[in-house]
């Protein structure tokens, strides 16, 4: 099944990313995938089932409305984040494979899973409809060199499926940020600060779409300057969120 994802040499990944063979699994190649994945794949992806709910940080237990430590000593200028998978194995593979490879067939179970998931929680749970979309902006340079921006895709599908316009224009990223890979969390929002730019007017309920949500950090930034610029009510929708 899944484990197999481990093994998949370079040419049974052509085989997978040919038009010819779109109709198999990802990650066993059998031939009866659905949105890039059979059923037992689909049911081996880790579901991010106990999180925190303002910034969905997978806990290691149920407790229903629960806020990690994190949140509960600073809260975040965004009202919740919803990602339904953990971003471990396989899932993080499929979206490196995604965002680096631009191979879109692994990121299309994720995408699938992302819609099934925002449209269960907006017909039952108190989750308000976003009037835009507003994918993670990514640098001119950096998206030059990678030729697309995965936050960007992956909000239009979203929007697409979901009735949603997705702004993406909206706000701007001005300059690069060293790595934010050891540092701790103060000098992240330092790293971090006066790097986004609202180039036109915000609406009051919006979404950040990114692919993975990983401290958090870029996000509050993000959210921070939307907050600022009238937005009331801002949820990062994204298909993964990282253990810690
Ligand atoms: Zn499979
Ligand atoms: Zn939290």
């Amino acid at each position: 099944m899944i484990k197999g994802l481990n093994s998949l040499s370079t040419l049974i990944e052509l085989k997978v990313n040919s038009a010819k063979n779109g109709g198999r699994c990802v990650a066993c190649l059998s031939p009866n995938a659905f949105n890039g994945l059979c059923i037992p794949c689909q049911n081996d992806l880790p579901v991010n089932r106990w999180y925190c709910r303002l910034c969905a940080l997978p806990l290691p237990f149920s407790a229903g409305n629960a806020i990690c430590g994190e949140c509960l000593t600073s809260p975040p200028p965004f009202t919740r984040t919803l990602a339904p998978f953990r971003y471990q194995f396989p899932v993080d593979g499929m979206i490196s494979r995604y965002k680096f490879n631009r191979q879109r067939k692994f990121a299309r179970p994720l995408i699938a899973g992302l819609n099934h998931y925002l449209a269960h929680h907006l017909a039952h749970a108190s989750v308000t409809l976003p009037e835009v979309l507003i994918p993670a902006p990514m640098h001119p340079h950096r998206r030059r060199k990678r030729g697309f921006n995965q936050a960007q895709e992956i909000a239009e599908q979203i929007g697409r499926e979901l009735g949603i316009p997705v702004a993406n224009s909206l706000v701007r990223r001005k300059h690069k940020v060293q790595t934010q890979r050891g540092l701790n969390r103060e000098q992240r929002l330092r790293n971090l600060r006066g790097i986004f730019d609202v180039c036109a007017k915000v609406p009051e309920r919006v979404a950040i779409v990114d692919d993975v949500v990983t401290t958090g950090a870029t996000v509050r930034a993000l959210a921070s300057v939307l907050s600022i610029a009238g937005a009331r009510d801002i949820q990062i929708w994204a298909l993964a969120r990282t253990p810690g």
